[in-house]
């Protein structure tokens, strides 16, 4: 069957993949496999903006991949490689980052952020991250871009870019749609801000059973609330949010929902109630991950064959930027 387009995401392997992502992307990346070409990259290069050592990037990328294919992604249909391993990624970000406006980047929200949560590593790499994210993008002329809403701003950026590119030097570069989940942002367990791998606020996909419990009894829920019988607020109660999602009765929600809102059932009950749903939701992703975790050279066989593939792309796609801009 003819694909209607090219796929493209990345996430960095800064750590264990957690619901955020799982909602956020993942299940996007699995459901665009049929009818997309699909390109899933894990970002090593971006993960080194963040990271001041990094003796777990190569176990973690490894992991990540094996967290994908116990997710779902299948590497026949899909192609899944590790961005390091593809080195035309940052020779196309020079070009691009010739188009990019300085002041542009400094005002991201998403560079402030990382300012903010990182003051002591300020490196240029941080600044440039929006410019090799547009670069893993274009360099697979992708047409749609799974993401969490958090990532926004920077697909913003990168059709802006190519945009700029484009009419500089003639249409070369494809501008990308961004894609949502029904859950684009999911919350950490702190309840403000967004559940991340890097601020240590989120619960693994690969977490044990009791590991996930504990993680979930952590959970700040409605702040109103200080005693088991005041009326609860559901709607806004992240510990509801994320057990709609994973609830294993959903017909069952709309009266946890009134006993919340009544006070006739405590956080901490709710809580148990989410974690055994969770758990049980998680279940056989574990056990798969599991069993592909017995197979580490299958897993690295995928990565080899998903950098083969992705260099064929690439390499093109370089190829006729360079010739538009001028370069031998
Ligand atoms: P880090 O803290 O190291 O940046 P992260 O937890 O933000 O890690 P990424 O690897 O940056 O994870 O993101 C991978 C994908 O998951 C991106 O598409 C991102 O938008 C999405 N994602 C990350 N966190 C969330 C979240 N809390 N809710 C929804 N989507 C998310
Ligand atoms: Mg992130």
């Amino acid at each position: 069957m003819a694909k209607k387009g090219r796929v493209f995401s990345g996430a960095r392997p800064t750590g264990r993949q957690h619901l955020g992502n799982y909602l956020g992307a993942i299940q996007n990346y699995v459901a665009l496999q049929r009818d997309y070409e699909c390109v899933y990259c894990i970002v090593d290069l971006h993960a080194l903006t963040s990271l001041t050592e990094t003796r777990e990037l190569r176990q973690n990328t490894y992991e990540m991949a094996l967290e994908w294919l116990a997710a779902g992604l299948d590497p026949k249909e899909s192609i899944i490689f590790v961005q390091s391993q593809v080195p035309q990624v940052t020779e196309l970000h020079m070009l691009l980052s010739m188009v990019t406006p300085m002041g542009r980047l400094v005002r991201l929200p998403t560079f402030k952020e990382k300012v903010r949560q990182q003051p002591d590593n300020v490196n240029y790499g941080l600044l440039g991250y929006p410019v090799l994210m547009a670069a893993d993008i274009t360099l697979y002329k992708a047409n749609v871009v799974p993401v969490g809403e958090d990532q926004a701003p920077h697909l913003e950026f990168t059709r802006e870019i190519v945009r700029r590119f484009n009419n500089i030097y003639g249409e070369v570069l494809v501008e990308p749609q961004i894609l949502l989940t029904q859950v684009p942002r999911v919350m950490g367990i702190d309840g403000v801000n967004k559940m991340s791998k890097s601020l240590d606020n989120h619960i693994e996909l690969a977490a044990t059973p009791e590991e996930t419990r504990k993680r979930v009894m952590q959970m700040v829920t409605d702040p109103a609330r200080k005693y088991r019988n005041d009326p609860g607020h559901p709607e806004i109660c992240n510990v509801m949010t994320l057990h709609r999602v994973f609830a294993s009765d959903p017909s069952q929600m709309p009266q946890i929902e009134a006993d919340c809102r009544a006070g006739t059932i405590g956080c901490a009950e709710h809580k148990r109630m989410f974690a055994e749903d969770l758990n049980r939701a998680l279940a056989s992703l574990r056990a798969r991950r599991a069993e592909l975790a017995q197979h580490p050279q299958m897993i690295r066989d995928v990565l080899e064959d998903g950098a083969c593939r992705a260099q064929a792309i690439a390499r093109v796609v370089l190829r006729e930027a360079k010739d538009a801009v001028g370069l031998p």
